[in-house]
């Protein structure tokens, strides 16, 4: 807990500096804050009784924050919290170790730690490059990042889907199966609200409060990992029996949605609650998408994104476009009659839309998908 305090003091500060004392002509930069981090160490004692290791990739770590946000890739680096971000990383092979005790048990050596014990849950099948600790709802997590030579995967002979994400939905495939999402959180959502409203009626800094805290964090934690885990399986699924994926672009997604949804949704309330609503599920479509593509690659199959512009207005069998056709739930072309469930009219209209259309590679990554466009050959 110390460790990852000073960690999170030392990330904090360099953030401090270089937000609040930035003078025209003084620069501070990864080389200029490590150096003053050793002479930190040599005068505070319980900076130096952290490895410097952890404390200097806390450095790193802000240094890309910055590199991130003046791309625009991401907003301002925010200060880390206690409780949120308990994490450092050793990055140097030479100053860790593994062994494996048993069938479940291993042991890890950290440096001024000595060999600690953890529950080993996965293969190491690389060579490991660096280490994170974590500590998330009072559980402590290692983990480590490993790299291996692979082959080029060969492009499997499967068919390819389409993918219309959605929120009654979770996911609409082109081939008619409608994935609805886990109802993991409905679940714990009754035993979280008790456990935040217990929360809010302890006092401030009192020993109660620790714990109610420790346990609406125990309960997030929980609800997230059955998230993660849904998101896994369902992937999993998915990438195993399709060659090529076509997703919507979910930026232009979500710029159509709003613009339908102030016109359709009346109440003030329902609009909020159904922003808050997409924004819990855009991180559940991102994450599946992120996972779908590197699921995918390692099979030598691929993920692309297509603009989802009037897919869901559009008729498969025709390609009559109308607002009128969609009804709920279904979809009835006023052109030409065709019925469908209208997630999976859409799903199919994404998986045309990339074989008409200049095929977009995902890993191209986001919002700027269409300036690297590449032409990719359907195996269906
Ligand atoms: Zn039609």
């Amino acid at each position: 807990m110390q460790w990852v305090g000073a960690v999170r003091f030392m990330f904090n500060l360099a953030l401090e500096q270089r937000r609040d004392w930035f003078r025209p002509g003084r620069r501070f930069n990864y080389a200029s804050q490590c150096r003053e981090v050793t002479m930190l160490r040599a005068e505070v004692d319980w900076l130096k009784a952290v490895p410097v290791h952890p404390l200097q990739q806390a450095l790193r770590d802000l240094d890309r924050a910055y590199q991130n946000w003046w791309s625009g890739r991401a907003g301002a680096p925010q200060p880390r919290q206690r409780g949120l971000n308990d994490a450092m990383r050793f990055p140097d092979p030479a100053t860790f170790d593994f062994r494996r005790v048993s069938c479940r048990w291993g042991e890890v050596k950290l440096p001024k730690l000595g060999w600690i014990r953890f529950r080993w849950t996965r293969s190491l099948p690389g060579h490991v490059r660096n280490l994170t600790v974590t500590r998330r709802a009072e559980q402590w997590f290692i983990s480590a990042q490993w790299e291996q030579e692979v082959a080029e995967p060969a492009p499997p002979v499967l068919p390819a889907l389409g993918i219309d994400m959605g929120v009654r939905v979770f996911a609409a495939l082109s081939s008619g199966v409608r994935i609805v999402p886990s109802n993991e959180g409905k679940k714990a959502g009754r035993a979280l609200a008790r456990a935040q409203r217990k929360l809010a009626r302890k006092q401030r800094g009192s020993r109660n409060r620790r714990k109610a805290k420790a346990r609406v964090a125990r309960l997030h934690a929980r609800v997230a990992n059955a998230r993660k885990d849904f998101l896994h399986k369902q992937s999993t699924i998915v990438a195993k029996s399709h060659g090529v994926v076509v997703v919507e672009d979910l930026c232009v997604r979500n710029m159509v949605r709003s613009a339908a949804g102030t016109i359709a949704e009346p109440g003030r309330k329902v609009r909020q609650k159904a922003g808050l609503n997409r924004t819990i599920l855009d991180q559940g479509w991102f994450t599946f998408r992120t996972m779908l593509a590197y699921k995918l690659a390692s099979r030598g199959g691929q993920l692309i994104a297509v603009d989802p512009r009037n897919t869901s207005r559009t008729c498969e069998a025709c390609g009559h476009v109308s607002g009128e056709s969609r009804n709920g739930l279904r979809f009835v072309c006023v052109a030409c009659g065709h019925a469908a469930h209208a997630d999976t009219n859409a799903a199919r209209n994404i998986l045309n839309r990339a074989r008409d259309t200049r095929l977009l590679p995902v890993e191209a990554s986001g919002c700027r998908a269409d300036e690297a466009g590449t032409s990719v050959a359907l195996v269906a």
